[in-house]
């Protein structure tokens, strides 16, 4: 039996060789153990710094170390789908190459899958010590909202970390989609998923390559790439408005006739002019998110761009 280990590196130059040793001793324990031959798949998603020239030095010294490296940075998730679709062992995984997701993990969850336990073996934090408070209560609140959702039900912290079997390999290259979200793509394909816990621990080296603003954009990309409740939330805005302005009237109808009270005032109008025509270019706003991503998905682009690969040696 074979495990291709999938690891998407982006500027990781400095974590890279620690991450490599202690795989080296995770390669060991599954052969040991479960007679499982591990190979490395990097998928180097254009780096500036001297991380594809350290791939490159591996591969040529082991056998077992394959890479991808892409002409630009097309983002995780294309590297991902990058990984998977040269991935071709029995089982695959996916691995940070920054040490959040602690490898040894791979031996339990390699594990599961090959007992027939499950198909997916995955990994979630049990805690996000060492991260931002603000960053914590966004996250949180993002995966609330996804698990609105009946299709997408994940825990809180679910990781991109996890063993599969090749069917589950196969169903994920058959989303053809553009905009990706490997975590709601796994739930969407199916088949039994295993979780299991470990404690959250902070990057061995280098920093995080993702920002305030691209976490959000990534958020805005998996709510509306998955779920449609955005644009239910507009069509709600829109009956609430509705019953509101309908009370409103009937309290000037009344105050007019049984009081004679003259309808006053500009400012009051200004303020629900001002309210209204808010809540529609919002609403106008969460139907051109969808547009866009419509718009991208049509023109039907490639997920990234292939510089240079190894061939494979056998
Ligand atoms: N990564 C990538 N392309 C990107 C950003 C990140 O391949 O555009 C990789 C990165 O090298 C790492 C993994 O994705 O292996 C997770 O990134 P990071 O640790 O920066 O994210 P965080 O753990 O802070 O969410
Ligand atoms: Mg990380």
């Amino acid at each position: 039996m074979r495990l291709d280990l999938i690891v998407p590196c982006f500027n990781e130059q400095e974590v890279l060789p620690e991450f490599f040793a202690v795989c080296e001793e995770v390669r060991a324990q599954l052969q040991q153990r479960l007679s499982v031959a591990m190979e490395y798949i990097f998928v180097d998603d254009g780096s500036h710094d001297g991380t594809l020239e350290w791939i490159r030095r591996k591969s040529e010294t082991c056998s077992y170390v394959r890479y991808v490296s892409f002409s630009r940075n097309f983002g995780k998730e294309a590297a991902i789908a990058a990984g998977l679709q040269e991935a071709d062992g029995d089982l695959c995984a996916l691995i940070d190459a920054d040490l959040q997701d602690p490898p040894a993990l791979l031996v339990q969850m390699a594990e599961a899958v090959i007992e027939g336990r499950c198909d997916i073996a995955a990994a979630y934090r049990k805690d996000r010590n060492g991260e931002g408070k603000v960053r914590s209560f966004l996250s949180r609140r993002f995966y609330a909202m996804l698990n609105h959702n009946d299709k997408v039900e994940m825990p809180e912290g679910a990781r991109d970390f996890r063993v599969m079997s090749r069917r589950v390999r196969d169903a994920l290259l058959s989303l053809g989609e553009y905009n990706r979200f490997s975590k709601a793509m796994f739930q969407w394909v199916g088949f039994k998923t295993e979780w299991i816990g470990f404690e959250n621990r902070t990057r061995a080296a280098g920093k995080t390559k993702w920002s305030l603003s691209a976490l959000m954009r990534y958020a805005v990309d998996a709510l509306t790439g998955y779920s449609s409740s955005p644009l239910r939330i507009a069509s709600w805005f829109g009956i609430g408005m509705f019953f509101l302005s309908l009370i409103g009237i009937l309290f000037v109808i009344v105050r007019k006739l049984v009081y004679g009270d003259p309808t006053s005032g500009w400012p009051s109008l200004v303020c629900i002019i001002l309210f209204c025509s808010g809540i529609q270019l919002f609403c106008i706003g969460i139907i051109g998110e969808y547009l866009a991503r419509t718009y991208m998905e049509v023109k039907n682009r490639p997920l990234y761009i292939v510089k240079e690969k190894n061939q494979k040696k056998n």
